[in-house]
């Protein structure tokens, strides 16, 4: 296998520092640069030193455009708006993305999809191998079970995360009303607060815990009269989900343009 040339945009954020970690001890995978906001204190610094290790010789760019001429991938978790204006850049360039960023709308979608017809796009709101087939299990029991098991989807992440529900909370929710054959839309409760009232047949409910260092706790339930099943991942580091991109740049790199998932990287029917 050819090496690939990876460029990481955002590069000085939490999961951005673990990529720079990630890539550069990769085989196969040869880091060319990263890019932060213009303003971002880490602009100029080099891309070892503020990841805390030897010096890289690449300093941090304020102009993203640029890494998308120098690499074959991109990896992007940075916010929305931000990853919808990478996507076009990957697009103009035909630069191969792979795209982390959570809290993504149908519009956002629709810019990814728009530009995937230029260029392969990989994106996943988890790119743990361990999420994914959680997601997989709950598509399965959900399939398996009657509405007589209530579906409850539980998260918790640290204090600094602004999105809520998570969008792996949000995968899973997808993967069970799948299993169910209806749509997410029609049968989520996003959160419960004074008189609710009683739960509905079918609903599937979310609810949200924000403190602390939480890398990333889900829990799926479904639970009946007497007996409950709970399938339950728990994230203590970011290096997996850092794993999970860097390996899905690797599978990207070459590929036709499309928008592809996790399951398309690990090779789960979905
Ligand atoms: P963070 O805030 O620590 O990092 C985001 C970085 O993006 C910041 O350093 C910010 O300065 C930078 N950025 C913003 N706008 C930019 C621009 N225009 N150009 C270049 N850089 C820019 O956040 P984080 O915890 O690293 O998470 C980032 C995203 O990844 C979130 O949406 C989070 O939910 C998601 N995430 C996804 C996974 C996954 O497996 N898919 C795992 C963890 C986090």
């Amino acid at each position: 296998m050819s090496d690939v040339r990876i460029g990481i945009v955002g590069c000085a954020g939490r999961m951005g520092l673990a990529l720079i970690r990630e890539v550069i001890n990769t085989p196969n995978c040869i880091l060319v640069g990263g890019s932060e906001r213009p303003d971002s204190a880490a602009v100029g610094r080099d891309l070892g030193d503020i990841a805390g290790l030897e010096l890289l010789g690449y300093t941090v760019t304020g102009n993203s455009e640029s890494l998308f001429i120098d690499a074959d991938v991109v990896l992007d978790f940075t916010t929305s708006t931000t990853t919808v204006a990478h996507a076009e850049m990957a697009a103009a360039s035909r630069t191969a993305l792979v795209i982390g960023t959570t809290g993504l709308e149908a519009r956002h979608i629709a810019a990814l999809e728009t530009a995937a017809q230029n260029t392969p796009i990989m994106q996943a709101a988890n790119m743990s191998l361990g999420v994914n087939l959680l997601v997989q299990l709950t598509r399965q029991v959900a399939h398996i079970l009657d509405p007589d098991f209530d579906i409850e989807i539980i998260e918790m992440h640290h204090r600094y995360k602004v999105d809520a529900p998570s969008g792996t909370a949000l995968a899973l929710g997808r993967a069970a009303a799948e299993g169910r054959g209806v749509e997410l839309d029609k049968v989520a409760v996003r959160g419960r607060d004074g008189m609710p009232g009683e739960r509905q047949r079918g609903d599937i409910g979310f609810a949200v815990l924000r403190g602390g260092n939480v890398v990333g706790d889900h829990s799926v339930m479904f639970a009946a009269d007497n007996e409950r099943i709970e399938l339950s991942h728990r994230a203590t580091d970011r290096t997996i989900f850092a794993r999970g991109a860097t390996r899905a740049a690797l599978w990207t790199h070459g590929k036709p343009p499309s928008l592809y998932s996790m399951a398309d990287v690990l090779g789960f029917e979905s």
